[in-house]
């Protein structure tokens, strides 16, 4: 039987990852290079991603980033095919960047839809198709797309960033069933309420400043939804990650994994 330590080690894995400047990208990056993978990291805030990159770097970890819009296919291509080159892997691809969008159907407007859809999906497309690129050749990898609570608790002002999560856990189960034979893996996850700079503008005034009773109200509200009692933070996502991409899923494809307290308990 495997050691246990061994099931979640990863030295010698090349993972990519966007969204790494902040929130479950920063923690994802943080927990798999202390896991023993080497990171290469995008996101649109380039001085946050050499933030995370420092951090990595500062410790015993390996890890490159560059400036990655997740909407340009062309960066996406480019992040995966860094690893490749300079590595000369891609055993782990997470898709995490995104945005948050609140707003009802009857409000939301073409430009807000295209740019979620751009961010939130067609991203999450590009990178699957970047990665198995080379893991296909390469005969093993491990896909991960963030998805979201809300593809399960449908709730006004988020029809049109549920549409865009729903569509990544979709393309989650089949591209699952596409490349499974190849040895390459596909899970999403789907976090409830995290407490990161997406979720700020639910306890920030109009300058971004946090509101101590609106932050407060925000915990309340969480911790009444979750039978965990509490919102969650970028390390309890990171931590599904982990497994997901470690040996010890080895046998886990096409699922959604909800670190999200108890707030949604689907079939
Ligand atoms: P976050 O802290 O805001 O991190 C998201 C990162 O993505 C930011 O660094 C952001 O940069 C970057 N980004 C935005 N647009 C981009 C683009 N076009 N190209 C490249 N990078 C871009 O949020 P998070 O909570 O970690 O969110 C990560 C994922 O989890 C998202 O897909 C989100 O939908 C999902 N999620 C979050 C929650 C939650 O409650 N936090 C719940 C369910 C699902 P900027 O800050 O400069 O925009």
């Amino acid at each position: 039987m495997t050691r246990v330590q061994e099931l979640f080690d990863l030295s010698g894995q090349v993972a990519v990852l966007t969204g790494v400047a902040s929130g479950i990208g920063k923690a994802s990056a943080h927990m798999l290079s202390d896991a023993g993978a080497t990171i290469v990291g995008g996101d649109i805030d380039e001085s946050g991603a050499q933030a995370t990159a420092d951090e990595i770097t500062s410790g015993s970890g390996t890890a490159v980033v560059q400036r990655v819009d997740v909407t340009k296919r062309a960066d996406v291509d480019a992040l995966v095919d860094r690893a490749q080159t300079e590595f000369g892997r891609v055993d782990i691809m997470g898709n995490i960047a995104g945005i948050p969008h609140n707003k009802m159907v009857a409000d939301c407007t073409d430009e807000e839809f295209e740019r979620l859809l751009a961010i939130n999906l067609k991203s999450v497309f590009y990178g699957c198709q970047a990665a198995i690129r080379h893991m296909i050749p390469q005969g093993s990898g491990n896909i991960v797309n963030i998805s979201s609570g809300a593809i399960d608790t449908p709730a006004p002002t988020l029809a049109c960033y549920g549409m865009t999560k729903a569509a990544v856990a979709m393309l989650t189960k089949t591209l699952a069933t596409e490349v499974g034979r190849h040895g390459i893996r596909v899970n999403a996850i789907a976090p409830g309420m995290i407490l990161t700079n997406f979720s700020r503008h639910n306890f920030t005034d109009a300058d971004g400043n946090v509101v101590p009773e609106k932050l407060e109200q925000y915990h309340k509200r969480a911790g009444a939804m979750a039978p965990l009692g509490r919102a969650g933070e970028a390390e309890d996502v990171a931590r599904s990650f982990l497994y997901l991409v470690s040996e010890a899923a080895a046998f886990v494809t096409g699922q959604i994994e909800r670190p999200n307290g108890g707030v949604s308990m689907p079939w």
